[in-house]
């Protein structure tokens, strides 16, 4: 019997033998290697994201790769065997918003790993219009932080960064550090990551931030794009303090259903600020990470901080709670 990770209700979270899955038309049944376990994972067991966008008993893992098991009928670009990523967000492709191509901001919300069973398992059901396959050079831990990686690569889209460009990014976590990382790959002048834990230097760095700051002070520092992706109040408000006028803001973490941050609402408009936000990513997004993974562009081995196999989930939801040390991604193995 095939093994999941089920959360039953808030509160719980257990392995459990389930049913083995069947792709029906145009569907794919995949079987995971590598799942990432993020803070929304963390939400999502202790019942605190909004009700309208989860479903329970849910099999969490929204950040995944592995490898094709069976095709349903009609599935001819995809085989058995195959290394692959997939979207989690399940757009309806017709509202008005999917025509538009913002599938993240589909009318019907639906998600692998919130509304519908996740990855966390050893299978995994999946449309195949979603799933993206990889050439098995491509290395699958890696793989695993696609759906990470789209959110910074969609939010950073919306920023649109130049080579030459000063950018800065708020926040030391893992979506901080992907941002960094991808931001990189459009070769700015500086890119500093404005971090709050020391002890994430090392790992900025590696992953090509130019510099880590703990401290911002009170002057404007002129940076051009700055993305903020710490989901605080306080790292929003550093996040203004850091752009040069006329620079953008971007901000791609989220704070918690009733935070409010102080908006400088004079700095703002004095030094025409272009403040945008970015929700999830779209199926372009996604798409365009796969290209880079492929091409072997994207590099956040360093990343992968700690690795648990699957029966061991207990320590890792740990590892993702405590705050001390280097903390990457916490992955689960299968
Ligand atoms: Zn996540
Ligand atoms: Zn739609």
């Amino acid at each position: 019997m095939p093994r999941a990770l089920v959360i039953p209700a808030p509160g719980s979270l257990g392995l459990e033998e389930v049913d083995r899955l069947v792709p029906g038309p145009g569907e794919v049944v995949a079987r995971p290697l590598y799942v990432g376990i993020c803070g929304t994972d963390l939400e999502l067991l202790a019942g605190v994201v909004d009700p309208a966008y989860v479903r329970y008993p849910l099999i969490p893992g929204h950040e995944w790769s592995g490898v094709v098991e069976v095709t349903g009928p009609g599935v001819t670009a995809l085989s058995p065997g195959q290394h692959v990523i997939a979207e989690g967000i399940v757009p309806c492709r017709v509202c008005a918003s999917c025509v538009r191509g913002l599938t993240n901001l589909c009318e019907t919300y639906d998600e692998l790993g919130f509304t519908r069973a996740g990855a966390a398992a050893d299978q995994v059901l999946v449309p195949a219009q979603l799933v993206h396959p990889l050439d098995d050079s491509v290395n699958l831990v890696v793989a695993a932080l696609a759906e990470p990686a789209a959110v910074a690569w969609r939010g950073i889209g919306r920023g649109k960064p130049r080579p030459g460009e000063r950018v800065a990014v708020v926040g030391d976590g893992t979506v901080a550090l992907t941002a960094a990382h991808l931001l990189a790959l459009f070769s700015p002048a500086e890119l500093v990551v404005f971090g709050q834990r020391p002890a994430q230097a090392g790992l900025a760095i590696a992953l090509g931030a130019m510099a880590f700051e703990t401290e911002t002070g009170p002057d404007p520092m002129g940076f051009d794009l700055v993305v903020e992706a710490a989901g605080t109040a306080s790292a929003v408000e550093r996040a203004f303090g850091l752009a040069r006028r006329g620079g953008r803001v971007v901000l791609l973490g989220l704070a918690g259903h009733d935070v409010r941050a102080q908006f400088p609402v004079d700095d703002a408009v004095n030094n025409d600020l272009a403040i945008l936000a970015s929700f999830g990513y779209t199926s372009a997004a996604f798409g365009e990470v796969a290209a880079l993974l492929r091409t072997g562009q994207i590099r956040l081995g360093p990343l992968v901080t700690h690795r648990f196999a699957l029966e061991k989930y207990t320590d890792a939801y740990e590892a993702l709670r405590s705050g001390t040390g280097v903390r990457g991604k916490v992955m689960l193995e299968l």
